[in-house]
């Protein structure tokens, strides 16, 4: 018996003439709708990179991004997450609407980042004084102050640093080692690695309060450390070697806070990157071992990328130094001459006579934060879908004065029974913002940020309004 193949009997070439020669007319139109396939997926290739502005090549990574933001919207939530979604979930949020004004008055909002941009009217207005010349000869040495144990630290930077928190009375610089840092998201990476041992037999487990910062378990896991590990929610976290980030006031719920663990064995940063005036009353003068602070979110410099910590112990600033050293041998000097710069016409629209600088920044982001707060609630309040968190008021020892909390977010909530994703449901109207899945919690909730320019909060909250039950 010949072996029955399981197979496709592969025709002859002579058996495929034949059948040419029999049916030409069928194998054209087979042709025709082939190479139309083709064409079109060409087509679509070529459409998604060169799709709206910049670079082909920028577009086909944006696409790629886009890619990964519909998958991990499927994804598990972020506790039982690989790192490669953790980061995923963190990049994400960068798309070809990042940074820029609305087009026309339906176009995509994108709230998704915090990115300060509000801030931009106020530094127009400021003129000169926050202006720097840098000669193509200055900066070039990698090394600041030798003197200094932190030696990539200009000292122009340090001391308007001190003098901005006497000046403001958010945090007690004194007896604190300054380290400047590429962002305070390189610091608090500093901070992992000094506060880990290096010996330990298990990685440190980091941890942080739902909701937390949704950077926090990105930036932690990105390396797989063999130092330390995101371990989640500290409210859940059963243990007694840890490292708890406090973020106060919180990002992304404005709320403020203390370390929730109190073990002798645990440690904590403290993140005040919103410790400032125009956020939130400065109630006292923080003094905690390490506390970081951001041009970011005081004075609306993200793209300046400097961070500062202040940090009490010797040995945990040294190593955060080596690490910075290690990472990126130092900072920036052409940016810490700039922030010194800025946070120099900070301080002097305080400490000088009116005449020689009259512009307050933290007057100008209170002012312009309880405007668009009081607009928010408004529309939150008429919409009937949504909630927002209340905040209390209280005493400013900055200004003397009793005022209310204005977060450089909103955590919003949707209170639709029918709708469980808030992000989804906002996409759906053009609104970008970050899911509360992001930062640990049910996607019930978002985050939108506040800082933008006023157009674009105009706008969001026309579109806002226009929702109803
Ligand atoms: N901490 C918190 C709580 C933040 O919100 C941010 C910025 N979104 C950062 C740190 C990072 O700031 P930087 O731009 O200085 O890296």
């Amino acid at each position: 018996m010949p072996k029955v193949s399981n197979k496709w009997p592969r025709p002859s070439q002579s058996s495929l003439q034949r059948r040419v020669l029999r049916h030409p007319g069928r194998i054209w139109v087979l042709l025709i709708l082939g190479s139309l396939t083709l064409n079109l997926v060409m087509i679509a290739l070529l459409a998604s990179l060169y799709e709206g502005e910049g670079t082909p090549g920028c577009k086909a990574e944006r696409s790629i991004l886009v890619a990964e933001e519909k998958k991990s919207v499927v994804a598990a939530p972020q506790q039982q997450s690989t790192a490669e979604e953790l980061v995923s979930a963190e990049e994400i949020s960068v798309s070809s609407t990042s940074g820029k004004r609305p087009a026309s008055k339906d176009a995509i909002i994108n709230l998704d980042h915090g990115d300060p941009t509000m801030f931009e009217s106020f530094w127009k207005e400021m003129g000169e004084h926050g202006d720097i010349i840098i000669p193509g000869w200055q900066a070039m040495s990698y090394f600041s102050d030798v003197t200094n144990l932190c030696w990539f630290l200009e000292p122009e930077f340090a001391s308007e640093v001190r003098r901005l928190h006497n000046l403001v009375g958010n945090a007690v610089a004194d007896g604190h080692f300054i380290i400047v840092g590429t962002g305070s998201t390189q610091l608090f990476q500093a901070a992992l690695y000094a506060l880990s041992p290096p010996d330990a037999p298990e990685p440190m487990s980091v941890v942080s309060a739902v909701p937390y910062y949704s950077s926090y378990p990105a930036v932690t896991d990105y390396l797989q450390s063999g130092l330390y590990r995101w371990a989640g929610d500290a409210s859940m976290f059963d243990g007694d070697a840890y490292i708890e980030l406090v973020c106060s006031p919180n990002n992304p719920d404005g709320s403020i806070r203390e370390a929730v663990l109190k073990s002798r064995n645990g440690k904590t940063i403290h993140d005040l990157a919103y410790y400032w005036p125009q956020y939130t009353p400065i109630t006292d003068a923080a003094d905690h071992d390490i506390m970081l602070f951001t041009v970011s979110k005081s004075t609306g410099h993200a793209g300046t990328r400097l961070g500062w910590a202040l940090v009490k112990d010797k040995n945990v600033a040294k190593r955060m130094i080596k690490f910075i050293e290690l990472n990126t041998i130092g900072v920036s000097k052409d940016s810490q001459l700039r922030a010194a710069k800025i946070l120099k016409a900070v301080s002097d629209g305080y400490e000088l006579p009116v005449s020689q600088n009259n512009h307050r920044l933290f007057d100008f982001g209170r002012q312009l934060l309880s405007i668009r707060w009081q607009k928010l609630e408004e529309a939150v309040k008429a919409s009937d879908i949504f909630s927002l968190p209340d905040f209390p008021l209280a005493l400013c020892k900055f200004t003397g004065e009793k005022t209310g909390t204005y977060p450089a977010f909103a955590w919003l909530k949707c209170e639709k029974e029918e709708v469980e994703d808030c992000e989804d449901f906002l996409r759906k109207h053009n609104i970008l913002t970050r899911s509360g899945r992001h930062f640990g919690v049910e996607p019930k909730y978002v985050r939108i940020s506040m800082l933008d320019r006023d157009e674009t909060f105009h706008l969001f909250i026309e579109r806002l309004s226009m929702l109803h039950h």
